[in-house]
């Protein structure tokens, strides 16, 4: 019997269980109670719903309305940018039912109290870009949650989801999930008869620019542990476009944003001499790309590869020119307005470092690679297209559904679908509640059954870190290493190294190759079997363990990926330094991955990207 059996076991049975409370997870929860009025509707989330997810902070800007109202774009404008801006290769299908929907959802979020700008003159929602509309932000997930919590039977905060439970009869099929509570240790057992996962992203599975007591300071939510892809996977799932990680261009060190300062304060960059360089590096980027640099606008990847290009012919650092545009006191209010909405440490880094940006432009930076699936970027699982609109080999079962039976998706989760943003996860989170709900009345009794050995024997697993600790520290005769296990920090760097020198991170300028990917997963391995030996301190180290875990796991699967994929698809976020180039001819395709939970194997394949919209 092992130190921590005295922990409570709490079962809770539901029909829909939905994993992560952030946009996705709150628009599956409101939405399962809007076609299952009599169901049992649970929600779980490792922090608190009220401030949880990616946009915990609050945004300035929701980034994917369409304004059919008024005539502004129809969805097929918006399939038409997102393909282009992923060179060529998303889910048309599953991005227009977000387009379609994505309106209904924003007027939800302003009847629910959401402050939306309007232009003085027309009446319409202010327009930061052409798909971004203006918001007073501060509160957007409190008001988000609000219609969940109301919606949902339960919500179970500070639980930390470890693994999906596979219904005993049908090991293609989900049947719940196992997790602990990161307050009080109790061990949770839920039984659902259908779950959607809406566990956001991954950050820290690269290493960061920012180390050492800066670590937390990361583009993606530092909380996005990677738990929506390693579910999934475990589970059998089949995931796609792992490779197209993202990188981001933004304020150096802070990371605030910089769409505000392009659109709506024209501000505009410039190299360490005050040239304009992107279109120097033209010739030299169609060479590798083609016709893709032609296209408008440039796909983010590609002004990336502008930015590295010329860092790397050592013309750095890149700053924004804002000495201009801050000369006007609008101008100047809305700039640091800006980051008081989403990214206030951006103002901080800037006052600590002598940085106004009235007298001095500010350095640019690009960040560590993340894996997403919600922005200009489209890593996820597999899921089954709308009825209405999917090609046939894109539809095997209920919208969003996953390869596993019973199995959900939305927002960060699901890959192929680019350009969702907040207001496109909520609504990617409606749609799969909707067919989810339909996926349980239909199944009628025909229910799922968890095997009691499955969950004990996860249960031992889950605590097992704990008592590496309790037994190994008395092994320490002086300091804090202990001979016999690893805490989770080293095993986090471990991996951020690992990912960074061999799969394409900031110290290789984003480069790697089929010999250096090929090492990547052999030390992939061995961390994989040092985790065995992790140990938790406390409860707090014990989700940082399993947080870690998902983390490997995922970037297991982004490692098998971009070696799958012989081909340099998107220059700036990541090179292959053996293919350096496009191929459309071999490579115009989705990129799908099977993990074997048995035999621990990968198994690749292709895909064809069907082109609906023309
Ligand atoms: C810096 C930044 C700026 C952005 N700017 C904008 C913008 O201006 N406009 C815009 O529209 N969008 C913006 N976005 C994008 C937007 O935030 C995301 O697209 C959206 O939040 C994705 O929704 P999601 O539900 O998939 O993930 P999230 O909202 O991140 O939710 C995931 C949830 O799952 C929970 N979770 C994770 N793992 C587990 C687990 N194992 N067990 C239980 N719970 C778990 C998390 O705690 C979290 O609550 C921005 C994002 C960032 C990071």
């Amino acid at each position: 019997m092992g130190l921590f059996s005295r922990r409570k076991t709490v079962f809770v049975d539901s029909d829909i269980l939905v994993i992560g409370g952030g946009m996705a997870g709150c628009g599956a929860t409101y939405e399962s109670r809007y076609w299952g009025r009599d169901l049992k509707i649970v929600c779980v989330e490792k922090a608190n719903i009220e401030r949880s997810g990616a946009v915990a902070q609050g945004l300035y800007a929701i980034n994917c309305y369409m304004g059919m109202q008024w005539n502004e774009n129809q969805p097929e404008d918006h399939v038409r940018y997102a393909r282009n801006d992923l060179m060529g290769l998303v889910r048309e299908d599953l991005g227009y039912d977000i387009a379609r929907h994505v309106d209904s959802t924003v007027h939800k979020f302003e009847q629910w109290g959401l402050p939306i700008m309007k232009d003085p003159k027309t009446g319409r929602y202010l327009r930061e870009g052409k798909w971004q509309i203006m918001i007073h932000g501060e509160s957007y997930k409190p008001l988000v949650a609000e219609a969940a919590r109301k919606a949902a039977t339960e919500v179970y905060n500070r639980i930390m989801v470890t693994h999906l439970l596979m219904d005993r009869n049908n090991r293609n099929r989900v049947a719940g999930a196992v997790g602990f509570n990161v307050r009080t240790g109790d061990f949770y057992v839920f039984r659902s008869k259908a779950v959607i996962v809406s566990a956001g992203g991954a950050s820290h599975i690269f290493k960061p620019r920012a180390v050492g007591e800066g670590m937390g300071r990361t583009w993606y939510a530092p909380w996005s542990s990677a738990s929506a892809y390693a579910l999934p996977i475990l589970a059998g799932a089949k995931m796609t476009q792992m490779e197209n990680r993202i990188v981001l261009t933004r304020f150096k060190d802070g990371y605030g944003p910089v769409g505000a300062y392009f659109l709506h304060l024209k501000t505009y960059t410039q190299n360490a001499y005050g040239e304009e360089y992107e279109s120097k590096w033209y010739e030299h980027t169609k060479k590798l790309v083609g016709d893709y640099i032609d296209r408008h606008p440039v796909p983010t990847c590609l002004r990336n590869h502008a930015f590295l290009e010329e860092l790397k012919a050592g013309r750095g650092p890149i700053r924004m020119v804002t000495k201009e545009a801050f000369q006007d006191p609008h101008k100047e209010t809305v700039g640091w307005e800006n980051f008081l909405g989403m990214t206030i440490g951006q103002a901080v880094v800037w006052a600590s470092q002598n940085i106004d940006p009235k007298f001095t432009n500010p350095e640019l930076t690009t960040s560590e690679p993340y894996v997403m699936g919600s922005h200009a970027t489209c890593s996820g699982a597999w899921a089954s297209g709308p009825e209405d609109y999917a090609p046939a080999e894109y539809q095997w079962g209920y919208n969003r559904m996953m390869t596993v039976e019973g199995l959900f998706g939305a927002g960060d989760t699901i890959g192929g679908t680019a350009h969702k943003f907040s207001s496109g996860s909520f609504t990617e989170g409606r749609i799969a509640a909707k067919a989810a709900v339909k996926y349980v009345l239909e199944k009628g009794r025909e229910q799922p059954q968890v095997s009691e050995s499955e969950y004990e024997d996860l249960r031992t697993v889950i605590y097992q870190p704990l008592e590496n600790y309790e037994v190994g520290r008395n092994e320490i005769v002086a300091g804090t290493v202990s001979p016999s296990y690893l805490l989770p920090i080293h095993g986090l760097q471990r991996l951020e190294k690992i990912m960074d020198e061999y799969v394409g991170g900031i110290s290789s300028n984003y480069t790697t190759n089929e010999p250096m990917l090929t090492r990547g997963l052999e030390l992939l391995g061995m961390l994989k079997e040092d985790l065995a030996h992790i140990g938790a301190e406390d409860l707090h180290q014990l989700q940082r363990t399993w947080e870690l875990q998902h983390r490997v796991l995922a970037s297991e699967c982004v490692t098998q990926h971009t070696m799958f994929r012989t081909e340099t698809r998107w220059p700036g976020y990541y090179y292959r330094g053996d293919y350096p180039k496009l191929d459309d001819q071999d490579w115009h395709c989705f990129t799908l991955s099977r993990y074997d939970r048995e035999s621990g194997k990968w198994s690749l394949e292709k895909a064809p990207v069907y082109h609906i919209v023309d």
